[in-house]
């Protein structure tokens, strides 16, 4: 293939969840470092990239949408090169080639360290290369990748491990992903460094479990450790955990998660069901009985901790009365924030076999109940709110008059969960000042400043 033209300009489209943002920030840091530039604009780009997501359909359904989209540059603008990356050319790379020829080049998760030589081989007069480079997915990023954050410069997102070894039987990840496999805690503690010193306040540990850090490595060092030894960071203000699994949370986890000013009290526990034998149907390790013990220590030793869910209805098997006990935990447990998810049947998964189909329309119903529920709980929750002193990370502004900024409380992940409009003096993105809470509605906080500690 023959390029002509001036300059190296690459966009990249991130698609899907953090973990494939950080892939993304890492080719984009790679790139950079082989002397290409970054354009926000991928009309001005002369390779586009378009890291995609194959979770489930409707993400597959997006990453086709987005690679079309970036195809037109081809014609209408400065594109020469469209490589698509991620875990849909992992998962379907022979079925895209043929499907879409407008694209250069696909590559799979464990490409993300050989990007730049990728892009440069591409820039060859004549590439007579492979099309589809597509292995194992065995690559483990460590501190010294460099990134191109995507996040606003105060936060960003803290990769501590890749793959999952739990087999949810609705779960394609584990075969786009590979096993569970842990970075050292010094070399994540490296990054943590990296990145304070260039200005990040918050970070957010991510992997598929993070709760099955360390278990694949000597000594096996626990998750509580990293988050202490994280915690022990001067420049770091907040640090907030991800995807963690209820079977995995441990008495030391939970006095970590509530011991330190830093780490926030914020847990995401995707607990997906409460119905033993829909929890056993999904291969998932713990039963109802064992969740509603978990939260209720978790509500007594942690008391301000907010806790995070995730459920799937319409799972095969869960009959109108399984339904009713989800809906009946949900208004009992009352989560601080919920998200949930009609059961996508994909091929390659266990539960792709399963009978007892639930139709779509049932499954968006019953979505619908949940979340009808949960936006009456977070209301409650948050008025209690009112009042009480926050402190607030600014992400930036609002766009209203009344409250001029925007930002999050330790309580509020970002992306995910609702924001706290806040009116005061001297704000600015990546200050963290103490809010006090003059209103709430059914996601989001409002707030004056109160003073500025930092
Ligand atoms: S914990 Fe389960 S749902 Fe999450 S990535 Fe692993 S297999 Fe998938």
């Amino acid at each position: 293939m023959t390029r002509d033209g001036e300059g190296k300009t690459f966009h990249v489209v991130s698609l899907g969840c953090p973990k494939n943002l950080v892939d993304s920030e890492v080719m984009a840091g790679l790139l950079m470092r082989r002397g290409y530039r970054p354009t926000a604009d991928p009309r001005d780009a002369r390779t586009i990239i378009v890291n995609t997501c194959a979770f489930i359909l409707p993400a597959k359904e997006e990453a086709i949408e987005a690679i079309l989209a970036a195809a037109t540059y081809k014609k209408t603008a400065s594109c020469r090169c469209l490589i698509v990356a991620g875990c849909l050319p992992q998962r379907h790379s022979i079925e895209l080639a043929r499907a879409i020829p407008e694209v250069d080049l696909f590559l799979g998760v464990a490409e993300v360290p050989h990007i730049a030589e990728r892009v440069a081989a591409m820039d060859a007069p004549q590439y007579d290369g492979p099309r589809v480079r597509v292995g194992p997915p065995d690559f483990l990023m460590d501190a010294a990748h460099p990134r191109r954050l995507m996040t606003p410069p105060h936060t960003a997102y803290l990769k501590i491990a890749e793959g999952c070894g739990n087999r949810c039987s609705y779960c394609i990840i584990p075969s786009l992903r590979g096993p569970a496999r842990s970075r050292a805690p010094e070399d994540i503690v490296a990054e943590a460094r990296k990145l304070a010193r260039r200005g990040v306040r918050e970070l957010i540990l991510i992997a598929q479990d993070t709760t099955a850090y360390g278990r694949d490595l000597p000594g096996r060092p626990s998750l509580a450790q990293l988050l202490r030894e994280l915690a022990g960071l001067e420049e770091l203000a907040w640090i907030r955990l991800l995807y963690s699994h209820p079977a995995k949370i441990t008495p030391e986890l939970i006095r970590t998660l509530s011991g330190d000013a830093k780490i926030c009290p914020y847990l995401d526990m995707p607990i997906q069901h409460i119905d033993d034998e829909i929890l056993a149907a999904m291969n998932r390790k713990g039963d109802g009985q064992r969740i509603r013990a978990l939260l209720e220590t978790l509500r007594g030793e942690a008391p301000d901790i907010a806790l995070r869910t995730s459920l799937i209805v319409g799972f095969p098997g869960e009959t109108k009365k399984k339904f009713e006990m989800l809906l009946d935990f949900v208004q009992t447990a009352r989560f601080d924030h919920l998200g949930v998810f009609p059961f996508h049947r994909e091929e390659g998964t266990a539960a792709a076999a399963l009978p007892a189909r639930i139709p779509a329309a049932e499954k968006e119903r019953r979505r619908e109940l949940i979340m009808a529920a949960q936006a009456e709980i977070s209301a409650e929750l948050l008025s209690r709110r009112r009042h009480a002193v926050e402190a607030t990370l600014i992400e930036g502004k609002s766009g209203r008059t009344d409250y001029p900024f925007v930002g999050r409380t330790r309580r509020q992940a970002p992306e995910i969960d609702g924001v706290t409009f806040v009116r005061g003096k001297g704000l600015r993105p990546g200050r963290i000042v103490s809010v006090r809470i003059t209103a709430a509605a059914v996601y989001d906080l409002f707030g004056e400043v109160v003073d500025n500690p930092s």
